[in-house]
């Protein structure tokens, strides 16, 4: 990307919400809590690619913990590992931001948050009828944000 590029799309960053660059909640690749390590979930996990996978508790909408996939490295598949085990050891909490915060205090966040450069992007709903819930929009990860700065996609090594 050339400079002007990288200018207009630091600008940007102020004005454009972690909505409008997330990777929407059906296009998430995510793992139950329950899950089996066998051998068929592994390679579909390193099928997959993703470094950060969130795990969640019964309905996809309850997501309650990050897997990095190099956890897996030291998995043996015939141990039947369940994804709870390994999710108690390293115990990611993923980040929850809501939909309508800006690329720049996302960006500031990721920062200060260090290891974590994944969020689960939420939004509230409060009916009149009911208690108020979290519905989850999808993720975003720091290279969402790189991207908008450089204004071209990012090819990952
Ligand atoms: P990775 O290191 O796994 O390649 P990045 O943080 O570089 O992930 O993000 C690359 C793109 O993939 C981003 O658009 C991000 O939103 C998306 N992404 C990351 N993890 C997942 C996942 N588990 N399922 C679906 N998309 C994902």
């Amino acid at each position: 990307a050339d400079t002007s590029n990288i200018i207009s799309g630091a600008l940007q960053l102020t004005t454009k919400r972690v909505e409008d660059v997330m990777t929407r909640i059906e296009d998430v690749y995510m793992l139950e809590i329950n899950t089996v390590l066998d051998f068929e979930t592994i390679t579909e996990i390193m099928h997959q690619g993703y470094t950060r996978i969130p795990v969640y508790d019964g309905e996809k909408t309850n997501i309650i913990n990050l897997l990095n996939t190099k956890e897996l490295a030291l998995i043996d598949p015939d141990d039947k590992t369940l994804v709870s085990t390994v999710c108690r050891f390293y115990d990611h909490r993923p980040l929850f931001v809501d939909h309508d915060v800006k690329l720049d205090a996302m960006l500031q966040a990721f920062l200060q948050a260090g290891s974590s450069h994944m969020a689960i992007v939420q939004k509230l709903h409060s009916p009149a009828d009911r208690d108020p819930y979290f519905e989850n929009l999808g993720v975003i990860t720091l290279e969402d944000v790189i991207e908008e700065i450089l204004q071209s996609e990012i090819v990952d090594e």
